[in-house]
């Protein structure tokens, strides 16, 4: 296993006081690893898993060549370009029922989607085309050989990879695992994550609000967040900024879990006394990173009782906790169960007013994308603070303002993330 220092000295620029977003995301991808462990699932239960092995298609799909319409089966043999052509029609086939005998010169067999192409045929006419007349069909001029068919493995092929490793199954996926007969697949084990909240001034839902407190609203965004990356999630509660209970705390998600999560701390009044406990748990980096909202940011290792955990100690502040969630530990977590496309798209759209930007950070505004008279256009929520949640919640997208970019007028493309999908 490498360690933090390893992972750090390889990449260019570090510094841990003005850290940029791409940098900070590479040591951590460099880092963490995948967990090894494998289960066999029914592959309904798999929904949302990560395939720990490539499927191989033990057939073809479709297994047969079959008609991709209602209509005749033909032989284009007999069809005339430029004339019609009239054929007999010599018995039906179905889907699951196909015509057992041999199509011969001149003749043609009734079909429906999906049915098995009848012996010499090779073209499907569809019904509304032709003129019936008795057994007697009436073909138009201008059909096209092969036509209308569904060829043999035209979805997927035999003995060759259907599905890679790595990816989580989504229901296309699923669906397509029971397209080749297949009932189990082996994924990764899920993600075991703990995480708490740490502040002398948080206090839990249904409780009363003392001067100064305010009610702990991180443990349920990053839950939130969280179950919808499909971890199992453990929530440790609240930790008071007290070294021993923090220690202790630690020390049970080091033990228990394979990664931590936690909110405030970090921050440069509190992150002295972190930083000790963290000499004592294992390797820890205190970082200032080049992004808004979200500066303060620790990421590790740290051990218990013979085991160890990737730690993220994500800002207190809620909007930064969830704008860090979704820009590092995201990206981490998923690389942890194994997922081989982390990446999300950013698109264009137009900024409908002016944004102030100082270039050399990277900044993640909440905006509100929509389409207005054929384009897309985005505005930023109200306030940006780093603690107005509602701002998130209004939101449904990031306007993402990149590290060397700087102010935006009205009317300039920016690069929006929708949230939509980012877990
Ligand atoms: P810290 O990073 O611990 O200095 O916290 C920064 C700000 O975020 C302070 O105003 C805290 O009150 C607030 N904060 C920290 N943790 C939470 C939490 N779990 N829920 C809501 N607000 C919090
Ligand atoms: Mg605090």
């Amino acid at each position: 296993m490498t360690s933090l220092r390893q992972a750090i000295s390889c990449v260019s620029g570090y510094d841990p006081d003005a850290l940029p977003v791409e940098k900070a995301n590479e040591v951590m991808r460099s880092f963490v690893r995948p967990v090894s462990g494998v289960e066999r699932l029914p592959v309904r239960a798999a929904l949302g898993r990560v395939l720990a092995r490539d499927i191989v298609s033990p057939i073809d799909v479709p297994s047969h060549d079959n008609s991709a319409m209602d209509g005749y089966a033909v032989r284009s043999d007999d069809l005339v370009s430029g004339a019609a052509v009239t054929l007999t029609e010599i018995g039906s086939a179905f889907a699951g029922k196909p015509f057992d005998g041999e199509v011969g010169r001149g003749e043609c067999v009734r079909v429906m989607t999906g049915a098995v192409m009848p012996k010499n045929t090779d073209t499907i006419v569809i019904q509304e085309a032709v003129t019936a007349d008795g057994p007697r069909i009436t073909v138009p001029p201008g059909q096209e050989r092969g036509q209308n068919r569904r060829l043999a493995g035209e979805d997927l092929q035999k003995g060759k990879p259907a599905l890679r490793s790595g990816r989580m199954l989504r229901p296309a996926d699923i669906g397509l695992v029971a397209s080749l007969g297949i009932g189990e697949v082996s994924v990764r084990r899920k993600l075991k994550v703990a995480f708490f909240s740490t502040g002398d001034e948080l206090v839990s839902v249904g409780k009363k609000l003392k001067a100064g407190e305010v009610y702990d609203s991180n443990r349920y965004t990053l839950w939130g967040m969280l179950e919808r990356l499909g971890c199992e999630v453990v929530d440790l509660g609240v930790v008071r900024d007290d070294p021993a209970k923090l220690e202790a705390a630690f020390r049970k998600a080091a033990a228990g879990a394979d990664a931590v999560v936690t909110s405030g701390g970090v921050s440069v009044g509190e992150a002295d006394f972190t930083r000790q406990m963290m000499a004592k748990l294992g390797e820890v980096a205190f970082w200032k990173i080049a992004m808004r909202p979200g500066r303060p940011m620790a990421f590790g290792r740290i051990r218990a009782r013979g085991r160890s955990a990737y730690l993220f100690g994500l800002p207190g502040n809620p909007v930064a906790v969830m704008v860090t969630f979704y820009h590092f530990v995201r990206g981490a977590l998923l690389h942890m169960m194994g997922r081989s496309d982390t990446d999300l798209p950013l698109l264009r759209a137009k900024a409908e007013m002016a944004i102030r930007k100082k270039p050399g950070r990277t900044e993640y505004q909440r905006g509100i994308l929509q389409r207005r008279n054929g384009e897309w256009t985005v505005r930023l929520t109200g306030a940006q603070g780093s603690g107005i949640l509602s701002s998130m919640s209004e939101a449904n997208c990031f306007v993402v303002l990149g590290h060397e970019q700087g102010a935006v007028e009205a009317g300039d493309e920016v690069d929006v993330m929708l949230m939509d999908g980012l877990v």
